[in-house]
């Protein structure tokens, strides 16, 4: 078997929890779609980095050029990770809702979008009166209808996720650029649950715009790109107007840089861009299909051992042939809060329950909440079998205790 051990340490892997009995145990962070534990040598690197702080962009002492150095070298580190075109550019932002929304007020074209994203890439675009097109049972009838849509009235972006923050399935993201572009649309990939899970290319898929965020990806809160082309975003007016923004300013008017500079307005988080450029870096630096197989070791165990509990995955498509780590399900009988609950009270597991930001998803699915189990470079073999077993006696015993409705408390 190849992934009894983590794939690469990561901070806390050995925090203790209590349980519900009085006891502890070990925590089992079975949670790492919703934020991933920094990687060891991530969180190493933010020490340094807070030991040589000083102000960026706009200091002349040493520590400044340093720091300033850091956070520009970060960019480079950025389309190293995702195959960037040599005149793509980088946007810091906050994350990927905060991407999304850069890109949504710079996008100058009308969009479409399917009906299984994430509220990040959906809310902005139906705040503009986007059009959104409902998924089908299978990928290639879903790559028809949004075809079709193209056919039937043009737009010129096409914008989806890169794999489901519900089910992981994927999306062939070489075939929808190409769809886009047969019909002169661009195509835009929402990479929060994608980049940290499977390598990305822009420059061989054609994707054309790429959000993540770096709390997903072994880095801290408060970190998130956008990247892609440079033409919308030079265009746009400044996402957020002040400092950091401009070439020139007087009372009257202002004359705004560039991208990326004019949409990183004021003092940007050099911590936390640094520490997503060497989670990049060490993402990038594992050997080639390591990650992958990691995780679809994890996964098919997962999927096996949920099968012999009569659980079966959520899907959206029954032709989807791959899917990254993360795996949603409902236990009959048992409210989606409630396993959660149970799991986190009695075998200190952390999993997510509820409608994982994306509300129209789940009620096409037909389940008002599922359990969401994702994993990652630090999961391992027992972290999985951990969560079976604790299945396995929570359908022969049912919950020991009552649990609050939201999952928040417990009590005897
Ligand atoms: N897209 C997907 C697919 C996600 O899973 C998430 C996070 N749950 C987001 C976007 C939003 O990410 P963030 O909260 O970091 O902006």
């Amino acid at each position: 078997s190849i992934a009894p051990t983590a794939l690469l340490p990561v901070v806390g892997a050995h925090a203790r929890v209590p349980l519900v009995d009085g006891g502890e145990t070990r925590y089992t962070n079975l949670d790492y779609a919703a934020s991933a534990p920094a990687l060891a040598a991530v969180a190493g690197h933010v020490g340094e980095v807070l030991a040589h702080y000083a102000s960026v962009h706009r200091g002349a002492g040493y520590l400044s050029r340093v720091c300033t150095a850091l956070y520009e070298d970060a960019r480079a580190a950025v389309s190293a990770f995702v195959g960037a075109r040599p005149d793509d550019v980088v946007v810091f932002t906050r994350n990927t809702t905060d991407a999304f929304g850069l890109l949504a007020s710079a996008a100058p074209v009308e969009a479409v979008l399917l009906d299984i994203e994430h509220h990040a890439n959906l809310l902005p675009w139906q705040r503009r009166g986007d059009r959104v097109v409902t998924a089908e049972p299978t990928i290639a009838a879903t790559l028809e209808a949004l075809e079709a849509e193209l056919i039937r009235r043009p737009a010129a972006l096409v914008t989806v996720t890169g794999a489901s923050n519900v089910t992981g399935e994927r999306l062939p993201l070489d075939v929808l650029a190409a769809l886009a572009h047969r019909h002169g649309a661009r195509l835009a990939v929402d990479g929060a649950q994608l980049a940290p899970h499977r390598p990305i290319d822009l420059a061989a898929t054609g994707v054309d715009y790429l959000a993540f965020s770096g709390h997903k990806l072994y880095a801290p809160y408060g970190a998130g790109v956008l990247v892609g082309r440079r033409d919308w975003l030079d265009a746009a007016e400044p996402y957020l107007a002040g400092g950091g923004a401009v070439r020139e300013v007087t009372v009257e008017r202002t004359a705004w840089a560039p991208a990326p500079a004019r949409h990183e307005a004021g003092t940007p988080n050099v911590v936390g861009v640094a520490a997503l450029a060497r989670a990049c870096r060490e993402l990038a630096a594992l050997a080639p299909g390591a990650l992958e197989a990691h995780e679809r070791h994890l996964r098919d165990r997962l999927v096996d051992g949920l099968a012999d509990l009569c659980i079966a995955p959520l899907r959206i498509w029954s032709d989807s042939v791959d899917a990254v780590g993360l795996v949603a399900f409902t236990v009959a009988g048992v409210p989606a809060g409630k396993v959660a609950a149970y799991l986190s009270a009695e075998h200190g597991i952390g999993v997510r329950d509820g409608r994982f930001c994306a509300h129209p998803l789940l009620d096409r699915l037909g389940v008002p909440a599922a359990v969401r189990v994702s994993f990652g470079v630090g999961s391992t073999t027992e972290d999985v079998d951990r969560l079976l077993s604790a299945l396995s006696s929570l359908s022969e015993q049912g919950p020991r205790w009552g649990y609050a409705d939201d999952g928040a408390g417990w009590a005897p």
